[in-house]
C-alpha cells in the first residue's frame, strides 16, 4: 500500500509516472478523514491548500521535469510552526484564533521542496509536555494501544507518522519532543545540533533548547527530510552557518571501528527488558564492526532539576508575549489594563503552561536567581563539558529514550514530577544542544521502544549512518500498530 513506501520508493513512483501526488495526497487525506478521529493526532486539516500544492508539484515535475525527492510528497507539520494563512494554535487556547502571516523558514524550505502540507499535528500546550495530555484540543491517542499515550509534546506528529497518515511529519525537541514520541509510537525521530535547523517561525518555548527536527518511518527517509530543513538562516540568531552534509549520501557508510558508548548513567536502574533490548542493538553494532566503551558522565543524573529550572525559566519570557494585545485570546470586557492581562493569561494558558510561567519567574526573580537560574546554568556547563569528555574517547553514545513503554492516558498528569521524571534520558542532548535520533528497537508488552544515539555537534550523518544500518538488519522499523497496516 501507498502508505508503507518509503519517501523514495514514491518518488520513484512519481517519477516514472505510475502515481500522481494528487492521487497520494488523497489516499493520505481519506485515510487521515478515516483514522484521525480516534487518535486526535490533527487538529487542522488543510485538504483543498494540499491538493492545490500537489497539483503544482505534478506540473513541476511535468513541465519542468523536476525531480527534488520530495517534491509531491505529503507531510504534517506540528503546530507550533508558523504556516502562512493556516491557524497555528501551539496547542493552546491563547492561539486558538491566529492565523500565522508568514511561513516558518522549516515550512518554506519544505515548500520549496516540493512537500505538500496535509494539516497541522495536535501537541502539547507551548510544547510543554511528554504526554500531549496538556493540549487544549484534548489528548492525542496511541495508535499502538488508544488508551495509551503517544509521548510529547509532538505527539500527534508521531501518531500520525506511526499511523501511515503521512510518509513524514515535523516535530520539535526542547526536552526530548520528538525522540521520546518517536520511541512510544515506533517510529524514527531526529533531534539535530542546536542551530542546524532555523527557529524562525517556530514558536518559542525555550529558546536556547528548542530545535526542529523530523519523524518519518526510517532513518533512510529522516536523512532525506533534515537534507531539505537544515541550513544557515539569517532570520535566526543562533542559526550556524556551516556547510550541511549530504546526509542520504553516507548511510551505508561502513561501521568498522566506531566506538559506541555505553553511558553508565543510563543503565543504573534501568529495567531488565529495555537494558535487555539494548544490548540486543550492541551485538548487532558489534556484528557490524562497532566497538563499545563504558563512559559515564557524572552530572548527567543532574539533567532534570537542571531543565525543569532553564526551560521554565526561558518560556516565563518567551510566553510574556502573550498579553491579550498582540496576539490570540483576549478576555470578554475588560475592566481596565492589568484586568486585560491577568484575565487574558488566565483564561488563555491552561494549568501546565501557568505552572512553567510561575516557576521561570520565581527562579529568575531577586534573591532566588542565584541560587536556581544561576545554578542552573552552571550545571549545564558541567553536564556539556562530561558529554565532550566522552566524545573525547566515544564517537556516538547509545541507551533507551525512555525509562517505559507509553503509559495510560491519564496515569501521570496529576503528578508533574513524575512526568517530567519521564524525560530523564532525553534532556542531556538538549542541555548541551548536541544531536540525537531515536530509533524503534522491539516491543515490551507489545508497544514499541527507542533505542537512542547521541553524537558530538553535527553529526547527525553518523547518526543517521548507524540507525540505517540497525535498519537494514531488523524490521522493528517496519511494523505498524494493529488497523494501521
Ligand atoms: N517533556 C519536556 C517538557 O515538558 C520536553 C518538551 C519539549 O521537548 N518540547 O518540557
Amino acid at each position: 500500500m501507498l502508505h508503507n513506501l518509503s519517501i523514495g520508493e514514491l518518488s520513484r513512483s512519481l517519477n516514472s509516472g505510475q502515481i500522481s501526488s494528487v492521487e497520494l495526497t488523497r489516499h493520505f487525506l481519506a485515510r487521515i478523514e478515516r483514522l484521525n478521529p480516534a487518535l486526535n493526532a490533527l487538529i487542522t486539516l488543510t485538504a483543498t491548500q494540499a491538493l492545490e500544492s500537489a497539483a503544482r508539484a505534478d506540473a513541476r515535475r511535468a513541465a519542468a521535469g523536476e525531480r527534488g525527492p520530495l517534491l509531491g510528497i505529503p507531510l504534517i507539520h506540528k503546530d507550533i510552526f508558523c504556516t502562512d494563512g493556516v491557524r497555528t494554535s501551539c496547542g493552546s487556547r491563547m492561539l486558538d484564533n491566529f492565523i500565522a502571516p508568514y511561513d516558518a523558514t522549516v515550512v518554506a524550505r519544505l515548500k520549496a521542496a516540493g512537500a505538500v502540507m496535509l494539516g497541522k499535528a495536535n501537541m502539547d500546550e507551548f510544547a510543554m509536555g511528554s504526554s500531549n495530555e496538556t493540549s487544549y484540543y484534548g489528548p492525542v491517542k496511541n495508535p499502538w494501544d488508544t488508551t495509551k499515550v503517544p509521548g510529547g509534546s509532538s505527539g500527534g506528529s508521531a501518531a500520525a507518522t506511526a499511523a501511515r497518515l503521512a510518509p513524514f511529519a515535523t516535530g520539535t525537541d526542547t526536552g526530548g519532543s520528538i525522540r521520546q514520541p518517536a520511541a512510544l509510537t515506533g517510529v524514527t525521530g531526529v533531534k539535530p545540533t542546536y542551530g542546524r535547523v532555523s527557529r524562525f517561525g517556530m514558536i518559542a518555548f525555550a529558546s536556547s533548547l528548542d530545535q526542529a527536527g523530523v519523524f518519518a518511518h526510517s532513518a533512510e527517509d529522516a536523512a532525506i527530510v533534515l537534507q531539505a530543513m537544515a541550513g544557515f538562516d539569517a532570520r535566526d540568531s543562533t542559526s550556524i552557518d556551516i556547510p550541511v552534509p549530504d546526509y542520504p549520501e553516507t548511510l551505508n557508510a561502513p561501521l568498522k571501528g566506531l566506538k559506541i558508548g555505553l553511558l553508565r548513567e543510563f543503565f543504573d536502574g534501568l529495567e531488565a527488558r529495555n537494558a535487555a533490548l539494548i544490548h540486543d542493538a550492541l551485538k548487532l553494532y558489534t556484528s557490524l564492526g562497532a566497538q563499545t566503551v563504558e563512559v559515564s558522565l557524572p552530572h548527567l543524573p543532574l539533567s532534570v532539576p537542571t531543565y525543569y529550572v532553564v526551560a521554565p525559566a526561558e518560556c516565563s519570557s518567551n510566553l510574556s508575549r502573550f498579553d491579550g494585545v498582540r496576539f490570540g485570546y483576549r478576555c470578554e470586557a475588560p475592566k481596565d489594563l492589568l484586568d486585560l492581562y491577568k484575565r487574558s493569561r488566565g483564561e488563555g494558558f491552561g494549568a501546565e503552561v501557568k505552572r512553567r510561567i510561575m516557576t521561570g519567574t520565581y527562579v529568575l526573580s531577586a534573591g532566588y536567581f542565584d541560587a536556581y537560574y544561576l545554578q542552573a546554568q552552571k550545571v549545564r556547563r558541567l553536564i556539556t563539558d562530561d558529554f565532550r569528555a566522552a566524545f573525547g574517547q566515544v564517537d556516538l553514545l547509545i541507551g533507551p529514550t525512555t525509562p517505559t513503554p507509553a503509559f495510560a492516558i491519564g496515569a501521570k498528569i496529576d503528578d508533574p514530577v513524575t512526568m517530567y521524571l519521564n524525560d530523564i534520558y532525553t534532556i542531556g542532548a538538549n542541555l548541551a544542544g548536541l544531536p540525537g535520533l531515536s530509533l524503534p528497537c522491539g516491543l515490551i508488552d507489545g508497544l514499541p521502544m527507542g533505542l537512542q544515539l547521541i553524537g558530538p555537534h553535527f553529526s547527525e550523518a553518523k547518526l543517521l549512518n548507524a540507525a540505517h544500518l540497525y535498519q537494514q538488519s531488523t524490521d522493528w522499523h517496519k511494523q505498524a500498530p494493529r488497523g494501521f497496516e
